[in-house]
């Protein structure tokens, strides 16, 4: 059936996760999923449509009553299991994510203890969705706030992360007690599948937890967002969307959370850490082959320390390896698609083109020039260049000169987006003025890496609203009710 690899054969999935039951869709219609290196068919998986969705929605809804009244600390409990059945086969779930999705091997790993870490801290935070007692300003009375799950959480993720964008969405609204029914992309569902498959071993009651797989976005997204049983909508993805999800939430004045587009400033000063400044850029800039919303997009580069960082870096972006994600010491793999390769080129060639020079072009000879687009370093970019105002998403890296800190700061915040920004400095006056400058809802101070279950990722503006781990996580599907107690006596 399928050239994929696993020890446990019962993790490969094709067909949709709805109300306990594994399902085809309706006439069994599919929808191929390939992988990104080779090009080879993976597998067919059910193509659920819009009356499907609405079933898994009902199906959601049946499962509120139980899954809400049971105890924060039984959800904790299936939680745990989940996380425990999660670690436990993680060389599988990172097999399926490097074939479907490319990314090499060791980062698939690392992508699964990241999503893992969601699951495990989610199960500890259920048990502390604490209410209030508010001083009353009336005799004989108290003021109650109690928390309460907002109810069915659907949620739409990306490809980048087929199993982090599940368990950053779908752990918080289950330890609160929402049920969730979740669209993967139609790049990557077996990944979810195979995590509804563990879902199901470690317990949790039907309904809970559903898996929509389908290649009908619109129609699929269209019930999600308007269905009236839908009390939120968690996305990821490309801001256009997002935007057309707000509007479609609209209509029931339905909660969204939005983790939307970035387009991320990596600001080097000239007190920096060059050595680290160059580690913390290719951390951030060539993960997932530069398939990341927080990716350095916008590398600014201060005048004195220009040379030489572009020297630096150059000689550690040659040491990059091209590859199959299953193949030894490989750290970039193919992109995830034409539309994405040919984005790149496009944003490249318009940029040398305008007068960017190509420092550095990795050898791709000997790999599908069609899957992979060789890592490439370009001085002299200049802000304006469409490869400032778009992402990327792919392994390019951009380096724009700047000479003083407010002409930087204003350059950076130049954007609509507003996820993610880096800068690496050493004045401690310069490191308070530029933090609190930059309009991002994330910033690495002296970090390329900043993500972790413990703190709160999200993005301003255009980037979207809402926030993902840390406490503040699991708020966003917990409502506030105010209660007054009268009569109580003086
Ligand atoms: P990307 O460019 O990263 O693929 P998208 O926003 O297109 O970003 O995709 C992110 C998720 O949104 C995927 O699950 C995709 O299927 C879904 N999606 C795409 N178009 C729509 C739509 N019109 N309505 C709802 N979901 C959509």
């Amino acid at each position: 059936m399928t050239s994929i690899k696993l020890a446990r054969s019962d993790l490969f999935k094709n067909q949709a996760y709805v109300n306990g039951r594994w399902q085809n869709a309706p006439a069994a219609a599919t929808f191929a999923v390939h992988d990104p290196a080779t090009g080879e068919l993976l597998a067919e998986v059910a193509d659920l449509d819009a009356a499907a969705t609405t079933q898994a929605v009902a199906a959601a809804r049946q499962a509120f009553a139980h899954w809400s009244s049971i105890t924060a600390k039984q959800r904790s409990e299936y939680l745990l299991a989940w996380y425990q059945l999660i670690m436990q086969h993680s060389d599988d779930l990172a097999m399926l994510i490097t074939r479907e999705q490319g990314k090499p091997l060791a980062e698939a790993k690392g992508e699964i203890s990241y999503a893992a870490s969601f699951v495990q801290w989610f199960a500890e935070e259920a048990k502390r969705a604490y209410g209030e007692l508010i001083p009353s300003p009336w005799p004989g009375s108290r003021i109650q706030v109690l928390r309460q799950p907002i109810g069915v959480v659907a949620s739409i993720t990306p490809w980048n992360f087929p199993a982090a964008m599940i368990t950053r969405k779908a752990t918080p609204a289950l330890a609160a007690g929402c049920p969730v029914v979740i669209k993967p992309s139609e790049e990557t569902p077996l990944t979810a599948l195979a995590l509804a498959v563990l879902a199901e071993q470690a317990g949790l009651p039907a309904g809970v937890f559903n898996i929509v797989t389908s290649n009908q976005a619109a129609a699929v997204g269209e019930v999600l967002s308007t269905h009236p049983d839908v009390a939120m909508l968690s996305f990821t993805g490309s801001t256009a969307v997002g935007k057309l999800l707000m509007k479609q939430c609209a209509s029931t004045v339905k909660k969204s959370a939005m983790e939307l587009g970035g387009n991320a400033p990596f600001i080097v000063f000239d007190d920096a850490d060059l050595d680290a400044a160059v580690d913390g850029l290719m951390q951030s800039k060539f993960r997932n082959t530069g398939q990341t919303c927080v990716c350095a997009n916008r590398i600014f580069v201060q005048d004195a320390v220009y040379d030489n960082f572009a020297n630096k870096l150059q000689a550690r972006v040659s040491e990059l390896k091209h590859g199959q994600g299953t193949a030894d010491n490989v750290t970039l793999g193919p992109l995830i698609n034409r539309g994405g390769l040919d984005k790149v080129s496009r944003l490249v060639d318009a940029a040398v083109q305008a007068g960017a020079e190509c420092r550095w072009r990795a050898d791709i000879n000997g790999l599908d020039q069609q899957r992979y687009y060789p890592a490439t370093l370009l001085t002299n970019v200049q802000t304006g260049m469409d490869i400032t105002k778009e992402e990327i998403f792919g392994p390019v890296a951009a380096l724009i000169r700047f000479s003083n800190e407010q002409e930087v700061i204003r350059a950076a915040n130049d954007t609509r987006a507003g996820l993610a920004a880096y800068f690496y400095a050493r004045d401690i006056g310069r490191i308070w003025r530029v933090q609190e400058a930059l309009e991002y809802g994330i910033v690495g101070v002296n970090a390329g890496l900043f993500s972790t279950e413990v703190a709160p990722f999200g993005g301003v503006k255009e980037s979207g609203h809402g926030r993902e781990g840390s406490h503040h996580g699991m708020e966003e599907f917990l409502e506030i009710k105010y209660v007054l107690h009268a009569g109580l006596g003086e």
